[in-house]
């Protein structure tokens, strides 16, 4: 997901630009926006967290791009591009190191492994909307 302080900021296209320059193919798509229901669904293992309320309200707050990205492992290239949670410790050049702000609107999400990258794809996407 490209998240609401990014799309909030204009960042959508340089950083779909980052994403398909470093060989992720795009194999689905779209602009919309969570519900505080989804929200705390997309984000259940958080829940007990103390910032769990903060990042539904953020998560909702305005709209999103999600999409699906392949490419061989690319969960963890995807997390390398992206850079740490805190943008503070990203590594130069990484998406949340140009584009986030702080570790709560840090700009972008990835999943953490292949199970939770199929579970958040079918979250976001009916088959028909997979190419
Ligand atoms: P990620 O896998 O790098 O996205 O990090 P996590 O799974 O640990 O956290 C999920 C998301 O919760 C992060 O991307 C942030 O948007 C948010 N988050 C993490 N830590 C904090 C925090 O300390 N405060 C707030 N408000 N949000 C946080």
């Amino acid at each position: 997901m490209i998240k609401p302080d990014a799309v909030e900021n204009g960042h959508i296209g340089g950083i779909l630009d980052k994403i398909t320059s470093a060989g992720f193919k795009i194999v689905a798509m779209k602009y919309t926006q969570l519900s505080r229901r989804d929200a705390q669904a997309f984000y259940a293992i958080h829940k007990e967290r103390p910032f769990f309320g903060e990042l539904v309200e953020f998560m909702t707050r305005g709209p999103i791009v999600s999409a699906i990205l392949e490419k061989d492992n690319a969960v963890e290239d995807f997390r390398a591009l992206i850079g740490a949670t805190n943008p503070a410790d990203a590594a130069e050049g990484t998406i949340r190191k140009l584009f986030a702000t702080s570790i709560a609107e840090n700009a972008v999400h990835g999943s953490d492994s292949d199970e939770n990258a199929a579970i958040e794809s079918a979250f976001h996407f009916a088959g028909r909307e997979i190419f």
